[in-house]
């Protein structure tokens, strides 16, 4: 649960607390990173994942 507002990481919509959302933890060169997406931004990363 988030407790502050946050934007989207890919497309800047706001994330209010108690809104839904994801949290991608991933590995870069620079090192680790964290995003947070909105929902509709999460759908589109996993249709990515899959390869479409
Ligand atoms: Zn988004």
């Amino acid at each position: 649960m988030l407790r502050n507002a946050h934007e989207c990481d890919r497309c800047g919509e706001t994330i209010r607390p108690g809104d839904e959302y994801a949290a991608i933890d991933g590995i870069a060169p620079e090192g680790a990173v964290r995003a947070l997406l909105c929902v509709s931004c999460a759908g589109s990363l996993s249709r990515f994942l899959d390869g479409e």
